[in-house]
């Protein structure tokens, strides 16, 4: 049902997904792309499709890494896999009770309402089960890359499962590419930098 329609957005978590997870990393010399990753964003850039990054960085709530830190690691991103559209980064603990922190729904829906898009629109890929219910309660079409770390359990409840970054730009984008004229869909400048809260 959804193959045929150009995603609002493609949200990425980026520990596990976007690249290596290094638990609670604060330096940027650790950051390493997952195979594919810096193809997979490309495409979907080529395709006019903004893409952004949703992630729990709960070493900061916990003291383990610096804002400066993950600041540092997320220009690290930035430069081995581009820029992107939108970055919302939950900074607090289980426990604390805010609404952002995946499984909650908030980080998708604050990306999506930067980039003027539809929760309901946007394609959510990730490496756990958080992800793909932060994705179900939000209304958007979850994809699970799994990485030895994710949990069988998490695979058989994902609504979708890919092999790697490569399918899901693929699975995302299909057949659009040939149908849609180069330049034709929307322009998107930088919506943001770091936002959290
Ligand atoms: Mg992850
Ligand atoms: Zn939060």
């Amino acid at each position: 049902m959804f193959e045929q329609r150009r995603p609002g957005a493609v949200l990425f978590d980026r520990d596990g997904t976007l690249i290596r997870d290094v638990p609670y990393n604060g330096d940027p010399d650790r950051v390493e792309p997952m195979p594919g990753a810096v193809e997979a964003v490309a495409r979907l850039r080529r395709a006019d499709v903004p893409v952004a990054i949703v992630t729990n960085q709960s070493g900061v709530a916990k003291g383990i890494i610096s804002p400066d830190q993950m600041d540092q690691v997320n220009a690290r991103v930035e430069e081995l896999l581009g820029p992107f559209d939108a970055w919302a980064i939950c900074v607090h603990d289980d426990g604390d009770g805010c609404t952002c922190r995946k499984p909650a729904p908030g980080l998708l829906i604050r990306a999506a309402a930067v980039l003027d898009v539809s929760p309901r629109d946007c394609v959510v890929v990730g490496d756990i089960g958080r992800d793909m219910d932060a994705a179900r309660a939000a209304g958007a079409r979850g994809i699970l890359v799994p990485t030895e770390a994710t949990r069988q359990e998490e695979i058989d409840e994902a609504p979708e499962v890919a092999g790697d970054l490569a399918d899901v730009a693929e699975r995302v984008l299909g057949d659009l590419e040939a149908a849609t004229p180069v330049g034709a869909g929307a322009r998107w400048s930088r919506a943001m930098g770091w936002s959290r809260w």
